[in-house]
């Protein structure tokens, strides 16, 4: 197909041969000559000089023609594109040129693209997490690590996601506050992602140049380090515990205070206080006897006495043990334990486990019945104990294995538990390099299981 300025040339080449003929006759008619061998002539010389002068402009045409190709594609990003240079003219200096031209921007947008990958790649493999935040909380950058730590879906669309997405109050607590203070913040707290983790958490402002309004507020997120984490959780255990035991030691000094100045005389309540006191007493017993099982379970050097044993027998004689207060309650107590199911455990740790779940159960139910169940599954061997008791709500759940850690403090005091007991049995049967576990539906009831492996811990051995 022609260009419309081929064609233009070709309709100029026969008008240009029209012309020279009509004013090749008419000079040679006026010289008197005949005109048509002269025409004739006139017109050969035409044909033949214009094609001695078209093979050059055809070459010059295909040259412009790659030239505009090369450089259409350059500027449609594909850099790698040049104009080939087969000649030493003015065109081929231009064709040079911008073969240089894109090899320079081609080079140093590679430079470029790697430096933005290795960036990427180190704030993806960073162990912080990081999101570069707007004044409004959108966030404009965030790495993976940042989505892990906060247990959120990394979200995918157009959009920018917001902060509240991350569904970490304390973090837009702490963002808002570097916002509106200008100021960075910085501050030891717990996320809860299936369980409560401490981190440090810090939000500065990110101004293109000092003295300049910021733009952006980096929050970073960072496991605090095992140090001071073992130093917070010991501040916090001390406190729990010493509060535990504070409780019960006031009011022995209080009623053992109230007898001796004449409460002794007062013959109708002096019984009722001594029995204050031995009810105390006994509630501290429980809560010492509970801090010394967790601090044998959590020694590093814990030893384990594992040996081969009957776990439906154990079952079957833990559950019969506990017969009597669940009558005394009015329950019933159903036992789904064949003998058999064997499995090498440290025995004295796992009646504890048992004693520790069976006795919430009972403790924790008003009506129906408790119900332990022992299966083999296809790589544990588990126990449930199941109630029909008020339930508990999902947002206590992941954090119920936690020392102290109670769904009612004053329901729980009343029924003499110490907030200790599941963790007790976490860490009894971690130990046993089993799991833990609790269903529960509010109004319905609870199911708490532990699994240990058949053929003891893989850890401890
Ligand atoms: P406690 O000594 O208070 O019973 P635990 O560590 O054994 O401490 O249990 C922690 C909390 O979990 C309890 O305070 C109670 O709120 C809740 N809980 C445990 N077992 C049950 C259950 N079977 N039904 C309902 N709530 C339970």
């Amino acid at each position: 197909m022609q260009s419309p300025t081929g064609r233009l040339s070709v309709r100029l080449f026969w008008i240009l041969a029209a012309v020279l003929l009509v004013a090749g006759v008419a000079m040679t008619r006026a010289a008197g000559a005949r005109p048509w061998p002269v025409a004739s002539i006139l017109f050969l010389a035409l044909i033949v000089a214009s094609a001695a002068a078209w093979l050059p402009v055809r070459t010059l045409r295909r040259r412009f023609g790659d030239l505009h190709a090369a450089a259409d594609a350059m500027a449609g990003g594909d850099l790698g594109a040049r104009v080939p240079v087969d000649a030493h003219d003015d065109l081929a200096l231009t064709a040079r040129a911008l073969n240089e031209l894109a090899g320079r921007l081609e080079a140093e947008l590679g430079a470029l693209r790697r430096e933005r990958d290795a960036g990427e790649a180190l704030l993806a493999n960073l162990p912080q997490g990081l999101a570069l935040l707007t004044r409004d909380l959108s966030i404009k950058y965030s790495n993976s690590r940042f989505w892990a730590m906060v247990g959120v879906t990394r979200p995918v669309g157009a959009a920018p996601a917001r902060l509240p997405l991350a569904r970490q109050p304390i973090l837009e607590q702490l963002a808002e506050e570097s916002i509106q203070s200008g100021r960075s913040v910085t501050s030891d707290v717990a996320l809860y992602v299936e369980e409560k983790r401490e981190f440090e958490v810090a939000v500065a402002p990110v101004a293109a140049e000092a003295g300049r309004e910021p733009e952006a507020w980096l929050l970073s997120i960072e496991d605090l380090r095992p140090e001071k984490r073992m130093a917070a959780l010991r501040r916090e255990f001390v406190a729990n515990a010493s509060h535990e035991l504070k409780t019960p030691l006031t009011s022995i000094r209080g009623y053992a205070e109230t007898l001796l100045s004449g409460g002794l005389e007062d013959a109708a309540n002096r019984a009722r206080f001594v029995e204050t006191i031995r009810a105390q007493a006994a509630r501290l017993e429980s809560l010492v006897e509970d801090l010394l099982a967790l601090a044998d379970l959590e020694r590093p050097d814990a030893p384990l006495e594992r040996k081969d044993w009957d776990i439906g027998q154990i079952v079957r004689e833990i559950g019969s043990t506990f017969e009597d207060v669940a009558s005394r309650r009015g329950l019933r107590l159903v036992v789904e334990a064949r003998p058999g199911i064997r499995a090498r455990v440290d025995r004295a740790r796992l009646d504890l486990a048992l004693r520790n779940l069976l006795d919430n159960a009972i403790k924790y139910t008003d009506v129906g019945t408790v119900t332990v169940r022992l299966e083999r599954t296809a790589s544990a061997i588990r126990i449930g104990v199941s109630d029909t008791g008020r339930g508990i709500d999902p947002e206590h759940l992941p954090r119920l294995f936690e020392r102290f850690y109670r769904v009612d403090r004053g329901r729980s005091r009343a029924l003499g538990g110490t907030g200790l007991g599941l963790s007790i049995v976490k860490h009894a049967i971690q130990l046993h390099g089993g799991r833990v576990g609790v269903e529960s539906r509010i109004g319905e009831g609870s199911t708490f299981w532990i699994e240990v492996p058949p053929d003891g811990p893989h850890l401890h051995s």
